[in-house]
């Protein structure tokens, strides 16, 4: 039988032994990364620093430039034995897109030379028809056109040398994720840089960092390879929970099985070679879960390595023989896995904006981003939630292990204490707090009572941790740009207001300190709603929120809404990052995935029902009919009875089940052929919400009831206790 062929190839399996290279870290460290070492090693100087000076002021580079920079970077991923070169980017699908083409062109004798240009360095043109893009291109113009961002450097996977591109319609539309993230990310340096320089004058940037937690399971090919719910879902859609799962804790910063082991040396390596800084890993909360964080980045840099570490995970897992599952909920009953964004900001002079300071002055600038923060996630929570929903993440939020999908922000009993004492001080009292005699009191207090804060509030999606915010309900499939979009977005458009609200006060001739103090307690008051340090999984906290009027819907579909809102399309029309054509446009690419995915999981499982599950069940039905037969022909009268009566039972039992399957899969049919013939993506992706997805849960319910009660021997797939625990 299949499933005991898997379970024991999977089960005597050893750890791949993996080939260390001979050098450390620090030498192959970003091999394969055209940084700014080897731009310098490679490119005439004049290039190198026209480059690196457009790099630094966000400019575009002349086309003189970019032949000379293709040049060397043709010469240097030729050395490292590059025979290809592609446009890499971020269509609105999950993962990334590329098409390779060979450096050879004619060389006019009947042979072929390696030439690679400027032009097909800075753009191509790439028949992307099919890539998923809400209909702009349909109505405007059929193609697309890749455009290189030179903030992120080119790298080679393979023989591939790979240039991160942003993918742009015609008409100027983006297509992809990056084209936004960067507009967000310019946005946000803009409007944080003026607010910063009330404190500091120098400063001429701000950068967005991103610190990603990469959580994943492992299952064994063999086992995956015979669940079909999981090689096309990338979850299990039936499988009763395992005796034994997470209850024990044991798994968590547990041992690494050595084969597991053996993967993440094998991964790392790959990562530093990348330039990925791929630093902690370890077990986490349920079994065969583990988490992968690098040192963090600049948020673009960062998310490219995030988008790169997922494709690459999976190609070496596969060399382990293991698959890696990126779904946010691959196994029921046991926690799901997400990817939390830390995410901070931090002046080109080296200061991180969310950490407290030395000085009265650096914690005033320290509470005053903090509170915009807050007052920015407060506004928009809606919209921060549609950033990190989708079909999977949604199967894990509002679990009982996950952030409900409610958005609040848990800050911590030491700087709630400190925003309360604003909040709650008078105008003369914050006059006093502001003033040079108070430096042993109140705001200048904060560094030594965020020193140790240690506070950590694991039911929060929004959570401060000492020096960053750590959005924790992003999903760990999700592309990290769309969340890394709204919440850079939303605070520079706070940022903005804020520093036009100060900055017409102090003209006025109050004091800086005065009016800052003044406008935080405002927003304190004003976005008290979001804070909220206490157990977000509780159904307390979701009657307590639904009072304090945050946003508590729950069908993803409808989510989705918080992007079209006029306060949405007002705040990325201010900060430049989206257009209304845009949003449209995403919105409808999110309504079709979601409606893609139920549906694909639809006939997955109604597949699986009935020609998996059901003929077994039936046969193991009708063994029992026999015995039941055979037991009354041995024992006659009430005897006989009794002793048949618990087979009948089950008997009956497993009728029942089989007959409620049966049902809810032809009426989860109906209900797809209803909702496929609705036109509106917006309303057909509810129309699976609302029908469809209900089925799925009841014919899973009654298909894991069968799996108690069929014979073992009998059952078709590997089971949970089989597929949860690497030996
Ligand atoms: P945890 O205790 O939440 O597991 P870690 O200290 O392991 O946190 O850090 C998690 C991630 O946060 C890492 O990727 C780390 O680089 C990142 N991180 C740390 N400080 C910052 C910061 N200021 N901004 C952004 N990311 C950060
Ligand atoms: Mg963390």
């Amino acid at each position: 039988m299949l499933r005991f062929k898997v379970v024991e190839e999977a089960f005597d399996r050893k750890a791949i032994p993996v080939e260390t290279p001979s050098e450390r870290p620090e030498q192959y460290y970003a091999k394969y990364v055209f940084n700014d070492q080897k731009m310098f090693q490679y490119l005439p100087k004049k290039t190198y620093d026209a480059l690196v000076g457009a790099i630094a002021n966000k400019q575009p580079i002349s086309r003189e430039v970019a032949d000379s920079v293709a040049e060397g970077m043709k010469r240097w991923a030729i050395e490292n034995g590059a025979r290809h070169y592609t446009h890499w980017f971020h269509p609105l699908t999950d993962g990334t897109a590329e098409k390779h083409d060979a450096f050879i062109e004619h060389d006019g004798k009947g042979g072929v030379l390696e030439a690679f240009s400027g032009k097909l360095l800075v753009q191509q043109e790439p028949d992307a028809s099919s890539f998923p893009n809400g209909g702009i291109r349909n109505t405007f113009e059929a193609r697309g056109y890749s455009a290189w961002d030179i903030s992120s450097p080119a790298f080679i996977i393979g023989e591939t040398l790979c240039i991160p591109t942003v993918f742009i319609s015609y008409t100027g539309e983006s297509l992809d994720y990056k084209t936004p993230l960067l507009r967000a990310l310019n946005s946000v340096d803009r409007a944080a840089t003026s607010v910063a320089q009330l404190f500091d004058p120098e400063v001429k940037h701000v950068h967005s960092y991103l610190g990603w937690e990469q959580e994943y399971f492992l299952v064994d090919e063999a086992l995956y390879s015979a669940r079909p719910d999981l090689v096309m879902t990338g979850r299990t859609l039936m499988g009763h929970e395992s005796a034994k799962n997470q209850q024990l804790e044991d798994h968590y910063f547990g041992a690494i099985p050595s084969r597991v082991e053996a993967f993440m040396l094998d991964l790392e390596i790959e990562c530093h070679k990348l330039g990925i800084p791929a630093k902690t890993r370890h077990n986490e909360v349920a079994p065969n879960q583990f988490e992968l964080a690098p040192i963090f980045e600049e948020t673009n840099l960062a998310n490219d390595h995030n988008l790169l570490l997922m494709s690459v995970m999976n190609e070496v897992a596969r060399r382990h023989n293991f698959r890696v599952l990126l779904h946010e909920k691959p196994f029921a009953g046991v926690n799901g896995s997400g990817k939390h964004n830390n995410w901070s900001l931090g002046t080109d002079k080296g200061v991180l904006l969310f950490a407290p300071g030395k000085t009265l002055r650096d914690n005033l600038q320290f509470i005053t981003f903090v509170v915009n923060v807050m007052a920015a996630v407060h506004r928009h929570n809606a919209l921060l939630k549609a950033s990190i929903m989708s079909a999977t993440n949604a199967h894990r939020l509002g679990a009982n292990e996950a952030p409900p999908a409610i958005i609040s922000i848990f800050t911590g009993s030491q700087l709630a204490s400190v925003l309360d004492l604003l909040e709650k001080s008078s105008k003369e009292q914050l006059a006093d707090l502001s003033s040079k005699e108070a430096v042993s009191v109140g705001v200048a207090q904060i560094p030594e009572l965020l020193i140790d804060n240690t506070d950590r509030n694991r039911t929060s999606p929004f959570a401060f941790t000492g020096n960053r915010f750590e959005f924790r309900a992003v999903g760990s499939s999700a592309n990290c740009a769309s969340a890394m979009i709204a919440l850079n977005a939303v605070v520079a458009d706070q940022l903005a207001i804020f520093h036009r609200i100060v900055s017409e006060r102090t003209a006025a001739g109050e004091t800086l300190e005065e009016v800052l103090l003044d406008e935080l307690r405002k927003l304190i008051v004003e976005s008290k709603a979001i804070h909220f340090d206490g157990n977000g999984y509780s159904d307390e906290w979701k009657a307590e929120a639904a009072r304090r009027g945050l946003d508590c819907e729950t069908s993803a579909p409808k989510i989705f809404d918080a992007y079209l809102s006029k306060q949405s399309e007002e705040m990325f029309a201010r900060t430049g990052v989206f257009t209304r054509v845009e949003l449209e446009a995403r919105n409808e690419v999110k309504w079709e995935m979601y409606t893609k995915k139920v549906q694909i999981e639809a006939r997955v499982l109604g597949d699986l029902a009935i020609n998996h599950i059901i003929p077994v069940a039936t046969r193991y039905q009708s063994i029992l009919v026999d015995n039941v037969v055979k037991l009354k022909s041995l024992f006659s009268g009430s005897k006989g009875d009794e002793i048949v009566a618990h087979d009948l039972d089950t008997i009956e039992r497993i009728s029942r089940h089989m007959c409620v399957i049966k049902a809810e899969t032809y009426k989860m049919i109906d209900a797809r052929k209803a909702a496929n013939a609705i036109a509106s993506e917006r309303e057909k992706a509810i129309a699976y919400h609302d029908t469809v997805l209900p089925c799925l849960e009841t014919i899973r319910y009654h298909i894991d009831k069968l799996e108690l009660m069929v014979d073992n021997e009998m059952w078709p797939l590997p089971k949970y206790r089989e597929l949860l625990f690497i030996r």
